[in-house]
């Protein structure tokens, strides 16, 4: 019997009538002679509510106990979930990430999975269960529960997947597949049948939200083949796998990404002397904030300005760790900005061909968007600009780059 990994996201159980209909797709798979592993998340809108809650005693919230609120979502689900397959008369177990042996590292509300007991999910298999487990949880070596960074139930997934050596990794959502850029943005995006792992984890890491770039990461290492599909419209889905040789010749954009989640930090006036990068970053580095562009340009008489951007919710930290370096080495200024968005194109086929990054400046320029920084990689060109001009400058470089064709 062959093994297949679902995982159902917040909108494709918000309520039990939806629940029933993801249980009838299971029961579907489950009949064609198949072990089923479902993996889910929380009711939509129940994170954001539990993380509210905790918000409203303390802003700055984290750690521990915020891992203990914010696990609860899943709990719920997976019960809700095994019950409608039981009454459905389906033999179902729900486990909580623990109870799965989903063993992870100590860093709160961003742990990474450390290793998964598979033989505890086969023994359920083996006596014919559907086996249902919370996404998004684990637990570490002392017992604490963690969580695994917001869509976290997406990697969970995956690496269940891994563990059980399963067929494919199927990702039920509200979209029918990846899609060139986010649909509720633009409404020409387009379905990707297939794209490689390579493009897909650029795509998420630099904001495509449906789904968590560590799942990608994961598939990619492991070689997982994971299948983005609609809960609630039949279809192909988009098949993200490592090989796609004959996509790939195609497309020099994949696809545009942007991320609303951003930050921008300047520290103005530092000496332009060895280490002062790793002086900046590595107080940042230590709150476990991670940062992401950066840029460093000499200013006047042996003074250098330092840019980066960090996660929004991490810019307050982020900004109180700038001023104290400030102090230290005697800088002129700090100054910040948590109103702005980055928008990246993504594409293996700007490897070889050049002039995409001075297409872009132009396209904006001509519609009038301020770049404030610029980042490039083999594959990647990614610009920040402030966030009202988002949904303009994603629709003009979709259309201008022929992404709607
Ligand atoms: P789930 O709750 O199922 O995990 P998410 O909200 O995390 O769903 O992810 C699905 C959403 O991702 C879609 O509704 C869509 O708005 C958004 N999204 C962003 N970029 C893309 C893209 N390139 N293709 C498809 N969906 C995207
Ligand atoms: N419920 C979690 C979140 O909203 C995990 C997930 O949905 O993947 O981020
Ligand atoms: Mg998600």
């Amino acid at each position: 019997m062959a093994i297949i990994v679902q995982k159902y996201g917040g909108t494709s159980i918000g309520t039990v009538e939806k629940i029933s209909h993801v249980a009838d797709k299971i029961i579907v798979e489950k009949n064609n002679n198949n072990d089923i592993v479902v993996v889910v998340s929380a009711m939509d809108g129940e994170t954001n509510r539990l993380l509210d809650l905790a918000k409203k005693i303390n802003p700055e919230v984290n750690g521990r106990e915020l891992d203990v609120l914010i696990s609860t979502g899943e709990q719920v689900t997976i019960s809700l979930l095994a019950l409608t397959l039981i009454k459905k008369g389906y033999d179902a177990i729900s486990l909580t990430g623990s109870q799965a042996g989903i063993v992870t590292n100590t860093v709160f509300n961003k742990a990474r999975i450390e290793s998964i007991n598979n033989s505890i999910i086969k023994n359920y298999l083996n006596n014919g269960k559907i086996v249902i487990v919370a996404g998004f949880q684990g637990v570490t070596v002392d017992g604490d529960i963690t969580t695994l960074g917001r869509g976290g139930s997406d990697t969970s997934a995956v690496a269940i997947s891994v563990a059980l050596d399963a067929k494919e990794c199927q990702i039920f959502t509200d979209v029918d597949g990846v899609y060139t850029t986010d649909p509720r943005i633009s409404p020409g995006a387009k379905k990707i049948d297939h794209i490689t792992s390579e493009e897909m984890l650029e795509l998420s890491s630099q904001g495509s939200k449906v789904l968590q770039p560590r799942a990608v990461e994961f598939a990619g290492k492991y070689d997982v083949g994971i299948r983005v599909l609609s809960t609630f419209a039949d279809g192909t889905g988009t098949l993200i796998s490592k090989e796609n040789e004959q996509e790939m010749e195609k497309a020099i954009i994949s696809g545009i990404a942007f991320n609303e989640d951003e930050a921008q930090l300047t520290i103005r006036g530092v000496p332009d002397q060895p280490g002062i990068a790793s002086l900046i970053l590595g107080p940042i580095a230590e709150c476990n904030i991670e940062v992401d562009m950066i840029v460093q340009n000499v200013g006047e008489d042996g003074l250098a300005n330092f840019t980066f951007t960090v996660p929004r919710n991490d810019y307050k930290e982020a900004k109180k760790s700038l001023l104290k370096s400030a102090k230290n080495f005697n800088a002129k200024k700090v100054i910040g900005n948590d109103k702005i968005v980055k928008i990246s194109m993504v594409g293996v086929g700007m490897r070889t061909h050049a002039g995409i990054a001075s297409k872009m400046f132009s396209v904006l320029a001509s519609n009038n968007i301020n770049i404030s920084m610029i980042s490039t990689s083999e594959i990647k060109i990614s610009i920040v600009t402030d966030e009202n001009n988002l949904d303009t400058a994603v629709n003009v470089l979709h259309k201008a780059f022929e992404l709607d064709k």
